[in-house]
């Protein structure tokens, strides 16, 4: 036994504590859960916990329902106590899931990110990323007309706010960095009720967990509040969505592979090419970056939300944004990712966006020149004429980009990217068949 599995053991015996969860994620990116008595866990870091796979969304076929989740030690963490019923604490730990002979599985999304950054690391890249993550706080409950109530009446960066459950900033940063995640910055966003909080920079493996445990904690800290959290891209029409941006670095060792002294931007040949690479396959990766029906009603013109491939420096229109560069901090040099919302699963969300920067790097792609204008304000033939590309509009459109994707299939691996398909067409024409109040308001002629 290793010493951080001794660790995790001796822990659990001097807190007293009396169920760890083993989690894990599917591959939509729903968090799953099973408890197991302390007494288990030695046979757990031995064997793993077997389950029946068929009955997890984007698992297995029933034929090979058997799987195994492996409990990762270095993941342990005593959750705070939001999540326990007062009593003794519990803790988590993340699970790799295996097949039964021991391989990893390919429809692991933790699995996924890790090819994906072994891929990396064989270039002689880290990949670190931090998320600034925006969500809604609402009334418990809908309204008459079956739609949420925002939690609170501010707007952006407001400190008081009339009627928002007024510690929830607070408790949900104590939670996070009670469990080893650091918080940079949180503030009231633009629209009634949105929050956004933004965690420090961790390697992409570690952040995508913290993302899974991030949105755990906030909906938990809103229901002690009172109140409900939703990571819904766009629950309101009149207000802007809840997007993930992703500021994303290569390392290689010590050195920030995106920095260069000598360059006007002080941006490196290698950041370059990665921009272009995520521009260049924006489209195909669009699916992944933003998975469901409603994630396509954030990204529309207004609202800050990106629509067309563009990168530029203080244009919050384009896809990828450079922040403002801090003097003498190479090591803090990084380029954001707009287009990624709160509900998309952060494993395959950031293995598709590496994909596309790496695919940048290996073919020494150009960028594209910089967005001057507000992409918004340009026709869309005129942003044609200047060589932007819209886009995907919509769920179907985003589909059709990413069906002849290899870049995708090679990054999700064929078991996720056929599963992945399969499901969002489902979804897709479970929506389309929709007539909805819009079409009743406006075609009914009565
Ligand atoms: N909420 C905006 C979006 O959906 C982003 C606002 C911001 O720039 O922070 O993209
Ligand atoms: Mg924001
Ligand atoms: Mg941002």
């Amino acid at each position: 036994m290793d010493r951080q599995m001794e660790f995790v053991l001796r822990t659990l015996e001097e807190r007293d504590i009396r169920f760890v969860r083993l989690w894990f994620t599917d591959v939509l990116g729903y968090l799953k859960s099973v408890a197991i008595a302390p007494a288990e866990l030695e046979g757990a870091f031995a064997e793993g916990i077997g389950f029946d796979g068929s009955a997890v969304e984007g698992f297995s076929r029933v034929s090979e329902a058997d799987m195994v989740a492996m409990p990762d030690p270095s993941t342990f963490q005593v959750l705070p106590w939001v999540s326990d019923d007062g009593r003794q604490p519990t803790a988590r730990m993340f699970c790799d899931i295996l097949m039964p002979g021991g391989s990893p599985s390919w429809s692991d999304p933790r699995h996924v990110l890790r090819r994906q950054l072994g891929k990396a690391g064989d270039a002689g890249f880290t990949c670190y990323v931090h998320p600034e993550i925006e969500f809604f706080l609402l009334e418990a409950g809908l309204d008459e007309s079956g739609r949420p109530t925002p939690a609170d009446r501010g707007g952006y960066f407001d400190q008081a706010v009339h009627n928002q459950a007024p510690n929830f900033r607070r408790h949900t940063i104590d939670a996070l960095e009670s469990m080893g995640i650091s918080v940079e910055f949180s503030h009231h966003e633009a629209a009634p009720g949105q929050q956004e909080i933004d965690l420090r920079y961790a390697d992409a493996l570690s952040m995508a967990d913290n993302v899974m445990t991030f949105r755990y904690l906030v909906k938990q800290v809103a229901l002690q509040e009172g109140v409900r959290a939703t990571f819904m891209p766009k629950p309101f029409s009149e207000y802007a969505g809840s997007a993930m941006h992703t500021h994303m670095s290569l390392f290689e060792g010590e050195n920030n592979a995106f920095h260069d002294d000598d360059d006007p931007m002080q941006l490196s040949a290698t950041a370059r090419s990665f921009v272009a690479g995520i521009i260049e396959h924006a489209h195909e990766i669009s699916a992944v970056t933003n998975q469901w029906v409603n994630s396509y009603k954030r990204l529309i013109h207004g609202g800050e939300a990106p629509t067309a491939a563009s990168w530029g420096r203080a244009n919050r229109s384009a896809l990828v944004r450079l922040p403002l560069y801090t003097p003498n901090k190479s090591s803090s040099r990084r380029v954001e990712v707009r287009n990624p919302d709160s509900a998309c699963n952060p494993y395959l969300t950031f293995a598709v966006l590496i994909a596309a920067g790496l695919k940048g790097i290996e073919g020494g792609y150009e960028l594209p020149p910089e967005a001057e204008d507000d992409v918004w304000s340009l026709t869309p033939g005129e942003r044609r004429a200047m060589g932007y590309r819209e886009l995907p509009t919509s769920l179907g459109d985003a589909l059709k980009a990413m069906e002849g994707s290899e870049l995708v299939a090679e990054a999700l691996g064929e078991h996720v990217f056929d599963f992945f398909l399969r499901n969002k067409r489902q979804e897709w024409a479970d929506y389309r068949g929709q007539v909805t109040q819009f079409e009743i308001a406006n075609y009914l002629g009565l």
